[in-house]
Parts: structure tokens; sequence; C-alpha cells
């Protein structure tokens, strides 16, 4: 035998009125409460770039694969890291002298296209091409995130079995774009106090604003 189906509760539509009301009232009132609570705590986000302790990129692990440079005084110009590259992101291009010298005409890294694999690094057996630290590269126009390494005429390909030292990383971009990713850096301001000050007692002056934000 089957069992008969009991018949559907109807809620009283008084009563469902006033219970959403109530839930609403009462999980505003929770979320304000989470909300109100880190009023009075350390906050656990940092303003950048304005207030970190040191330049970002002196925190980024030494593997950070960020913007490309090349020590030209140690490239041979094999052409293996534009080769390598899957977006064809390295453009280089070389004149031969009568003596048989080979000269820099282009060393360009367009930035805009890269997608900061690490293979062309990978590929280059010279150390001459290498990531840098470097990560700002926020600039007015698509063509200025190309960066043309040849900086005087005459630049002369490296040979391989007379290289020099490499230089230190991130250095040679920073003198081709001065100011590049350090614009709008301004000192730190102090550290926040770990816990929250004692209210002022009445009368009485209160503390400085330690983020000068007033
Ligand atoms: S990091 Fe990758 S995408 Fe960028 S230039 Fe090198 S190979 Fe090309
Ligand atoms: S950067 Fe390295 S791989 Fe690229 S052309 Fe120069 S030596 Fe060759």
């Amino acid at each position: 035998m089957v069992p008969a189906v009991p018949p559907p509760v109807r809620p009283n539509p008084v009563r469902a009125y006033f219970g959403n009301i109530r839930r609403a009232v009462s999980s505003t009132f929770e979320g304000m409460t989470v909300t109100m609570s880190w009023l009075f705590r350390r906050p656990s986000t940092i303003q950048y770039p304005d207030r970190t302790e040191k330049p970002v990129r002196e925190m980024l692990p030494e593997t950070y694969r960020g913007l490309l440079e090349v020590d030209l005084s140690r490239c041979t110009a094999c052409l293996l890291c534009a080769k390598t590259c899957p977006l064809g992101c390295i453009s280089i291009e070389t004149c031969k002298h009568p003596d048989g010298a080979r000269e820099f005409q282009t060393f360009d890294i367009d930035n805009g296209l890269c997608m900061f694999c690490g293979l062309c690094a990978e590929a280059c057996n010279f150390d001459a091409l290498a990531h840098t630290r470097e990560f700002e590269a926020s600039v007015s126009s698509a063509e200025q995130l190309t960066v043309r390494f040849v900086d005087r005429p005459g630049r002369l390909v490296a040979k391989a079995k007379d290289l020099p030292p490499r230089r230190p990383r991130g250095s040679i971009l920073a003198a081709l774009i001065p100011g590049f990713g350090r614009r709008r850096r301004r000192a730190a301001p102090p550290e926040p106090p770990a816990s929250p000050a004692p209210a002022p007692a009445a009368g009485a002056e209160g503390p400085e604003n330690p983020e000068g934000t007033a």
C-alpha cells in the first residue's frame, strides 16, 4: 500500500516576511562586525610602491624572470636566442667589416611581446642574455616597450674566446632606461604600531597620525 503524501506546509506569509527582515539585519550586523574589527588591527597589506621597506625588486628571488637584458660585451651574435624565442621578440642584426670583425646594428627585445618564458636566456651559452628582477615596464606607448641595447655605433661583436666578466644583473637595463621602474617611489614612512593605540582620555590630545593621511 502506497503511503499517503502529506499536504505541503504553506509558510505563514507574515512570519516569512519578518523572518527575512531578521536574517537581513543579523547578516548585515555579522558582516559589519568583521569589517569594524579590522579598524583596530595592523593592516596585512602594503601600499605599493610608497610604503615598502625596500624596493620590491630587492625582495624578489634571484631566479625571478623579469625584463630581459643583454650584455653586448659578452654577446657573440650567434642568434641562438632569437631563433629559440617562439614569439620573435628578439631582433639581432650585424654587419661585417673588411677585416672580418662584426659590428652590431641592432639588438632589440620587445617586452610587449615577451611572455618571460626564459627559453632565450637558457639558450645563451655565454651568459650574455639574462632576466633581471625589473618588472615595472609601464610606458606611454607600445613602441617604448622595445628596448634597444645597441647603445652606440661601432659596437663590435664579442669573440667567444675573449669574454669579459658579466656586468651586474640589472645594471645594463637601469643604465639604458634611467629611472626605469623607479618613477613613483617615495621614501618609506615609519612602520605603523603593532597594536592599536589606547583610546585617549577625555580632554587629552590624540596621538599623531603615523600614516600622515589626515
Ligand atoms: S623570455 Fe621567452 S618570449 Fe621572452 S624573449 Fe625570451 S624566449 Fe622570447
Ligand atoms: S645573447 Fe647569447 S644567444 Fe643571443 S646572440 Fe648573444 S651570445 Fe648568442
